[in-house]
């Protein structure tokens, strides 16, 4: 059992929660607030692969300059303050709350919130300026979203902004309608140093799409996909919110889809839903899909060919940052987010066939080798660049032990990409990794009845505010959106 800070779903008071293990091997969450009453709902529905992912638990160092002093208010008092211990990985910008769909499962959008709020290019680079500024390691990678972020007039000029800023990475997060719509928009957003597009994408029949956004908005995303092409936009990450009913059959053709479409299509970013506003218990339990729930159903809608064990925490690649640290002499981001936040895994695609990495590699035993080789490293401050091309010979000869040549694909050289990826930590280094694999990532984003305060304060993922500040997302849009937005919003009627 462990002990942990989550809110009560009705006053939001900070209240203690207890994470145990049921009789059928299931872990839930249970809290007590004095006025309301007793909360329990299912935090991971297999204790097996909760303890697999808890081996993985790290505390990173967070921001060396916090924005806000400490005051002992987690999680009202964002941030980032001295608490938090993870950077900002990936940081999200709305740049509206217009939309161009009406869907009913989203939680921000002008029309239901009767005001606007679409900060001026000036606050968003300011944002992006104190982003860029972070220490130890300044934000590698912006996300614009809303609302609609294409819905913005000016938004090839905020993408612009952020290459100009300096942003190695920088993705829209889209329903692409706008997208389908223009392919000289897909040209104008590339040119201006768009890397990736984050497609909202639920499934590869017209039923999730009318049930989730109350129209059949299919052929559009296969246009958008099909303009991000012609446009040589060539990394596109699909992202199906995974809700039980509407789409948890579709997870195996999902991934089929994008296996088909490898040439633009990255990766996929499953996100059970998270619930908005009351659901009481028997309706949750009903509705509740968390992270194995979703690994499970991946193993069997491909027949095993992605199995539950080939997914591995975020935190799992700590080893990778420091390795590429220590060898550089300068921070890198380190990935330590909650090991329950998320899972992922990379699979090639051959034939048609889909080979998980994990299948050829002994990703375990790796990791465990690189973190040795950084350990060592950083132990020797002033280390001479001799020594560090030694350390990188001992990672050439070293990394073969974990290869299975006769298993691994053919089209890739898997053990020069991994001694690039490490021995560069570039960019380039880390496309080159990503353009001949399929990411597979999923992301469970908490609501007031599973929030965990120690998810929390290990949150990568942030939103950066027109107030300078920096906030995780799952507090932001379950706690802060609304007051944030409202300090910066024009009346609805002016627009
Ligand atoms: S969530 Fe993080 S930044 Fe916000 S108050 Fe808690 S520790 Fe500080
Ligand atoms: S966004 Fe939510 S689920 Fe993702 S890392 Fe942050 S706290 Fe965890």
């Amino acid at each position: 059992m462990r002990v942990t800070k989550s809110l009560c779903p009705e006053c939001r008071k900070v209240i203690k929660a207890e994470i145990f293990e049921d009789s059928e091997g299931k872990i839930r969450i249970r809290k007590t607030c004095d006025i309301h009453g007793v909360f329990e709902d299912i935090y991971w529905s297999d204790a097996e692969l909760y303890k697999k992912f808890e081996k993985y638990w790290y505390d990173g160092g967070g921001i060396s300059e916090p924005n806000t002093p400490l005051n002992g208010n987690c999680p009202y008092n964002c941030g980032i303050c001295k608490d938090h211990k993870t950077t900002t990985i990936l940081a999200n910008i709305d740049v509206t709350n217009r939309c161009n769909q009406r869907c009913p499962i989203c939680f921000a959008n002008a029309a239901s919130a009767g005001y606007v709020y679409e900060p001026t290019i000036e606050q968003i680079k300011d944002m992006l300026i104190g982003l860029r500024n972070q220490k130890p390691v300044p934000c590698p990678a912006v996300q614009f979203a809303g609302g609609e972020p294409t819905v913005r007039e000016n938004i090839v000029e905020i993408v612009q902004a952020a290459s100009d800023i300096g942003f190695p990475h920088i993705q829209i997060a889209t329903n692409g309608i706008k997208l389908a719509k223009s392919v000289e928009l897909c040209k104008k957003l590339r040119g201006a140093g768009l890397k990736t597009v984050y497609l909202q994408f639920d499934g590869v029949t017209e039923k999730p799409y009318i049930i989730a956004r109350g129209h059949n908005a299919l052929p559009l995303k296969l246009k958008a996909i099909e303009n991000c092409r012609a446009a040589g936009l060539a990394s596109i990450a699909l992202v199906p919110t995974v809700v039980k009913g509407v789409n948890d059959d579709q997870l195996g053709d999902i991934i089929r889809f994008a296996a088909k479409n490898n040439d633009v299509v990255k990766g996929i970013n499953f996100q059970p839903v998270s619930f908005a506003g009351r659901i009481d218990k028997t309706e949750r339990e009903r509705m509740r899909i968390t992270i194995p729930d979703v690994l499970h159903l991946v193993e069997e809608q491909t027949g095993g060919e992605i199995a539950a064990s080939d997914f591995y925490p975020v935190p799992f690649i700590i080893p990778i940052s420091h390795f590429v640290t220590s060898e550089k002499n300068e921070p890198y981001a380190e990935f330590s987010v909650h090991p329950h936040c998320g899972a992922g895994t990379y699979i090639y695609i051959e034939n048609g066939k889909m080979i998980p990495i994990t299948r050829f590699i002994d990703v375990e035993g790796l990791l465990e080798f690189v973190n040795e080789l950084a350990v060592g490293i950083e132990r020797k401050k002033y280390i001479k660049s001799f020594e560090k091309l030694a350390a990188i010979g001992k990672l050439i000869k070293g990394i073969s032990r974990f290869v299975d040549p006769d298993l691994a694909p053919s089209q890739v050289n898997v053990r020069k990409l991994f001694i690039d990826v490490l021995k560069d930590g570039t960019n380039e280094a880390t496309k080159e990794f990503h353009r001949n694999t399929l990411f597979l990532g999923i992301m469970h984003f908490q609501d007031m009845y599973n929030i965990d305060l120690e998810r929390i304060q290990r949150c990568g993922i942030h939103y950066a505010t027109p107030d300078g500040r920096i906030i995780p997302f799952c507090t932001y849009n379950t706690l802060h959106r609304e007051e944030v937005e409202r300090k910066f919003a024009q009346p609805l009627k002016d627009q």
